[in-house]
């Protein structure tokens, strides 16, 4: 009995919806059996946008940055209970186990770290200031402060068949953390498995409705609707890149568009490398990955093996002897080590790059023509065994430093200095990643530092990272993942970084007051009031600028002294009043910073037990001015962000922290860091 392929739908304006067309038939990568039809005829893709914008993201900006980043989280743990499903789907794109756990795995793990980090590099609130208050006036009354808000349109997302998962929540993991809508577009080819992910992800309940939406098939006249308000990401090859980012609405709006594109890779094998090393082991073991893992089909790949001239042919025999035990086969086979190319298109494709290389790289392992396969109907199936390829000369060459050949195909080439290492790597007009296998700390700064503005990521290889290295081919979400030039121009991910590609920066001018209000924080020069000791007040009743302004107290020789050879601090300048003289900062010996910083605690706590749970750092601590023997010191707390916790019962707490003399001059400015319960006492909470 034959079943007939699922249709796919897509998810848009509320509704599960297929396309009104026959559309295309979509092949198990291994087997050639029919997996899905994709179709998006009939939909109306202005509307679509608009049900993102309308619907979505008022509720999503109506969440605090915490808020999003729990909804991230529930959504995260939601999708690993259901992986087995996703891993199963997987089977069709002709990936293997390992494989499927970049994209299944790496994905949600993606997802989850975005959360994690939103909810502790993030306040909670819904807007962000950016870096320190500008002043810009004398007497303070006119002062600026940078913002982040959402931009209120749509992210598109356009993504690359490799990764249906991962290259999916990869990308709306910062933006709903961001507080905007998305729409997915999955590369049709293996869009059943990201159809699927997003089925469960609606069935959750967990976003706001319109927050994602997904088209399965083409996007249609889509783009002719973005707005200034709307974002683009593309991941795809360079061509259809060039083609979108060139789209009039795309130009007309100054839509941000992001692109990430094909990237010739490098990975250098050091000087210092030579066979007998653990780093040219390390190397042997990393070039084989890469070329095997997914098949091939990763932007990370490693295209260009770059290697001392006298050690290649050691290398070329060590990668040749690996890649040749490299079980090809059906992906769910226990004994299978590389799984199918997404399609025989794509290995059609490939089989044609490799034809390009030739113009200036021989075969030296394996064939693209004859394929051995361990299971499997290796004409069905989109087989092709790991080819290594070598050029000789190539610094005459161009295909191995501009064909992608994405698929389980890499070309050595040899260097004769660091230099040419270098030059090398950059021939590829900038890439991903490049990565370097050294124990000199000298090769590993000049080749780093050399092909750094080329790359967006650098990975140093050696024996000490040996257990631990997350590897050359992984992008991880706290990392930037993008490359200058050919690689795309793009920067996706990078943490927090990632975030803010989906929020408008505004530069805010006014009088601290307003600003102040604007952004939720205490400003300097903001009103500020005083009633009772502000560590008396739980979050309940805490408010932005409740402020504290203690009793003085005089520095004495004695305390010097005492504090000195209590903690073992007898530095020169607070014991020795010639050599203080003699240093050009200071007119006589001076107290401790770390002294000043104890006595202020000392002048602004409240002792008894109460909400204020406790200290858990200072931020930006500066000792501004020297304090001599006889100098009085006067603390003023202004409590300037709360940041109650979602799912705890109290919240962070952060004060502006100034210390001055009698002079009225700052000595020391800083933020203290507070754990404050919510209600106080605890029983309050009834
Ligand atoms: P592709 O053919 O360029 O397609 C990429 C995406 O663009 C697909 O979703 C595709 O949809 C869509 N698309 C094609 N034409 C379009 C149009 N006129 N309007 C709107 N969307 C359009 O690339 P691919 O073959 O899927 O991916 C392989 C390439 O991606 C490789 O070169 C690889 O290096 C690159 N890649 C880069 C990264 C990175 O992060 N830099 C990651 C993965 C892959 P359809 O499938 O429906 O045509």
């Amino acid at each position: 009995m034959t079943v007939a392929p699922r249709r796919l739908e897509s998810y848009v304006c509320g509704s599960w919806t297929p396309g009104t067309g026959e559309g295309q038939l979509l092949l198990d990568a291994a087997t050639g059996d029919p997996v899905a039809r994709i179709d998006s005829s009939g939909i109306d893709f202005a509307a679509v946008l608009e049900h993102g914008r309308r619907v979505a993201g008022p509720r999503l900006r109506a969440m605090s940055f915490h808020d999003r980043a729990g909804m991230l989280k529930a959504l995260g743990l939601a999708l690993m209970e259901r992986k087995e499903e996703f891993y199963a789907e997987s089977l069709h794109t002709g990936a293997t186990r390992p494989d499927g756990w970049i994209d299944i795995e790496g994905g949600i793990g993606t997802m989850l770290t975005f959360a994690s980090k939103g909810r502790r590099e993030l306040p909670n609130t819904r807007v962000l200031t950016d870096g320190a208050v500008e002043g810009l006036s004398k007497d303070g009354s006119f002062v600026a402060q940078h913002i982040l808000s959402p931009l209120q349109g749509v992210a598109v997302h356009i993504n690359a068949f490799n990764f249906p998962i991962w290259g999916m929540l990869e990308k709306i993991a910062p933006t709903l953390l961001a507080g905007m809508p998305c729409v997915v577009k999955p590369a049709s080819q293996t869009a059943y498995l990201t159809e699927l992910c997003v089925r469960r992800i609606i069935e959750t309940g967990l976003l706001p409705e319109g927050a994602l939406q997904l088209i399965s098939g083409s996007v249609g006249d889509l783009l002719d609707h973005v707005t200034g308000q709307d974002a683009v990401t593309f991941t795809g090859s360079a061509s259809t890149g060039r083609r979108l980012k060139a789209h009039p609405a795309v130009i007309a709006n100054s839509v941000r568009f992001t692109m990430e594109a094909d990237s010739l890779n490098a990975s250098i094998l050091g000087p210092d490398a030579g066979p007998g090393t653990p780093e040219f082991d390390l190397f042997v073991k990393e070039v084989t990955r890469e070329m095997t893992a997914k098949a091939g089909q990763k932007c990370t790949a490693i295209r260009r093996v770059i290697a001392p001239r006298a050690h290649v042919q050691a290398l070329v025999e060590a990668l040749g002897e690996r890649l040749g035990k490299t079980a090809l086969g059906l992906p769910g086979d226990a004994a299978t080590r590389m799984g199918a190319l997404a399609s025989l298109e794509q290995r059609a494709e490939v089989r044609a790059r490799i034809r390009d290389l030739q113009a200036d790289a021989e075969i030296v392992a394996g064939s693209p023509d004859e394929v051995r396969v361990s299971s499997g109907d290796a004409e069905r199936g989109a087989f092709l065994n790991p080819v290594l390829m070598y050029c000789d000369r190539p610094f005459a060459a161009t295909a191995v430093h501009e064909v992608e050949a994405f698929g389980p195909v890499s070309t050595v080439m040899p260097y004769d200095t660091p230099e040419e290492a270098v030059e090398l790597s950059r021939m590829g007009k900038g890439s991903l990643v490049t990565s370097v296998f050294t124990d000199d700390p000298a090769v590993a700064e000049e080749i780093v530092l050399g092909a750094a503005p080329f790359h967006g990521r650098v990975l140093i290889g050696n024996r000490a990272s040996a257990k631990t290295s997350t590897g050359h081919g992984s992008p991880l979400a706290p990392l930037v993942h993008g490359g200058p030039g050919r690689a795309g121009g793009g920067e996706e991910m990078g943490g927090i970084r990632g975030v803010k590609h989906y929020m408008q920066r505004t530069a805010v001018q006014g009088c601290p007051r307003l600003l102040s209000a604007v952004t939720g924080r205490w400003i300097e020069g903001a009103a500020a009031q005083h009633d009772v000791h502000p560590f008396r007040k739980s979050l309940a009743e805490l408010r932005i600028g409740d402020q504290l302004v203690t009793a003085s107290r005089t520095v004495t020789l004695e305390d010097v002294e005492h504090f000195a050879h209590f903690t073992g601090d007898t530095f020169y300048a607070h014991m020795d009043a010639a050599a203080a003289k003699a240093n050009p900062f200071f007119e006589d010996r001076v107290a401790h910073g770390y002294l000043i910083a104890s006595f202020a605690a000392g002048l602004f706590v409240e002792p008894s037990p109460g909400p204020v749970l406790a200290n858990y750092g200072v931020d930006n601590l500066r000792f501004l001015t020297p304090v001599y023997f006889g100098d009085t010191l006067q603390v003023r707390l202004t409590c300037k962000e709360i940041n109650p916790r979602a799912n705890a019962e109290h919240g962070e707490v952060r004060w502006d922290c100034q210390v001055t003399n009698q002079d009225g001059a700052v000595v020391a400015q800083y933020d203290v860091l507070t754990m404050v319960a919510k209600h106080w006492p605890p029983e309050a909470v009834a």
